[in-house]
């Protein structure tokens, strides 16, 4: 089968020839079409690996419509959307291509730059092209709960740290933890492998319990050698439902005699969004024994002005999707320095996570956001490579 077709929908015959010829001039094989429904007519299998430009605004069908019939196919081509119209539209519109689960390498607004189209295709196709073993291996990876629990009683899991610090002077304010699984088939996975087969399947529990054990013996440790880090800790909807975790967790840090400050739990908006009522009185409970909380990928979820002045968050983090953007797009600026300002307001610490390059520190510098952490700082670590990072950066 063909690899790597680049289909064109678009009203305008020059729009779709001057696109083919561009495509054509890097080596792409390309079809180009003026109406969708003879696209749908002609095209029934999509060829592996293929792209789609594809314009939102065509009078016969639109591109919200192809969009949805794509959705429905097997092996949807990968997207490129364009549209004449404000960049308003087009951002719904990638959220409809997410809600549809289909892949979106780009959204641009006409007029378009050939060349830039053409360096997004030859990015994607050389990935597509190089990536594909790693693709085929770690897409057949299937995780039994059976495997959690074993992963769990055995001792698989592994916790790296991220550090994060003070976007004003560079220092260290914090690390947070973050679950790896060394799997003895499958080396390290990432959480994304298995959270939400642990949440799917009750055993969320078990592992949330794991991982703060885990935490809370680092914490202790690092005490002992003089040091006070403080650890943010991920978890799950299903963890605040549990009425007893407040009592349970000051209980742990009590006997290990830490101080609760130096722990903060985050929760993303999503898991707000079931028992209100249950996770308030849980959540509240943990503020008042002195634990921190944090709202995490804020900007993401569902969640009302009103639930987020409900519930005593210490701590707002702004999803990386806004902070990786802030310098090439003014919408996902003026989202983070709302979050910020809402936050300050608010009287939460604002973190933003995701932070990749000099560029977007210095953006949020500019800001007055609080702490920075991502990439560009340092990628998350073990334990020994957190010590060493600590030292460099002294
Ligand atoms: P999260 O809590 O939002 O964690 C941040 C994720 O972003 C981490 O992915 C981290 O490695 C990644 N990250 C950090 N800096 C950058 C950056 O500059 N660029 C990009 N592209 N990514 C960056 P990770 O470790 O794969 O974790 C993914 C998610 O899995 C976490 O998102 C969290 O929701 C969940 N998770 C991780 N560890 C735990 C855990 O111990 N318990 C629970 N319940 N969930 C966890
Ligand atoms: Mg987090
Ligand atoms: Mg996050």
């Amino acid at each position: 089968m063909l690899q790597n077709t680049v289909y064109l929908i678009d009203d305008e015959p020059e729009m779709v020839e001057l696109l083919s010829e561009a495509v054509n001039m890097i080596g792409l094989e390309t079809r180009g079409f003026t109406q969708a429904s003879v696209f749908f007519e002609q095209i029934i299998v999509f060829a592996k690996d293929s792209v789609l430009i594809l314009d939102l605004n065509m009078p016969e069908m639109d591109g919200i419509e192809v969009m949805r019939r794509l959705a429905s196919m097997d092996n949807p081509p990968a997207l490129i959307l364009v549209s004449g119209h404000d960049a308003g539209v087009l951002h719904s519109a990638e959220k409809l291509c997410e809600a549809h689960e289909l892949e979106l390498i780009a959204s641009l607004a006409k007029p378009l730059s050939l060349e830039g189209i053409c360096q997004l295709l030859k990015q994607y196709t050389h990935r597509t092209l190089i990536d594909e073993s790693e693709i085929v291996k770690s897409s057949n990876i299937r995780i039994t709960p059976s495997e959690i629990e074993r992963a769990i009683s055995h001792d698989e899991l592994v916790m790296y740290y991220q550090p994060q610090v003070a976007v004003a002077t560079g220092m260290l304010t914090g690390v947070e933890a973050l679950v790896r699984w060394q799997h003895p088939e499958h080396g390290l996975l990432f959480p994304g492998y298995f959270i939400d087969v642990a949440e799917k399947n009750d055993l969320i529990g078990m592992l949330t319990q794991w991982i703060i054990r885990a935490v809370v013996n680092q914490e202790k440790k690092w005490q002992e050698q003089g040091m006070s880090i403080t650890v943010s800790v991920n978890i799950s909807a299903e963890n605040i439902t549990s009425l007893t975790l407040p009592e349970q967790l000051s209980k742990l840090l009590e006997d290990n005699k830490l101080d609760p400050n130096r722990l903060v739990l985050e929760v993303t908006e999503s898991a707000l969004m079931g028992e209100l009522v249950t996770s308030l009185d849980i959540l509240t409970r943990l503020r008042l024994k002195g634990l921190k909380l944090s709202i995490d990928d804020f900007g993401t979820g569902y969640s009302s002005l009103s639930q987020l002045h409900k519930v005593p968050f210490t701590e707002l983090k702004i999803d990386k999707s806004f902070v990786g953007k802030i310098s090439v797009d003014d919408e996902a600026r003026a989202i983070v320095k709302t979050c910020i300002m809402l936050g300050h307001e608010l009287n939460m610490k604002v973190v933003a996570e995701g932070v990749v390059d000099e560029e977007t520190l210095e953006k949020l510098r500019r800001l007055g956001c609080d702490v920075a952490q991502g990439y560009y700082i340092s990628r998350p670590v073990t334990e020994e490579k957190l010590v060493v990072w600590i030292k460099e950066h002294l």
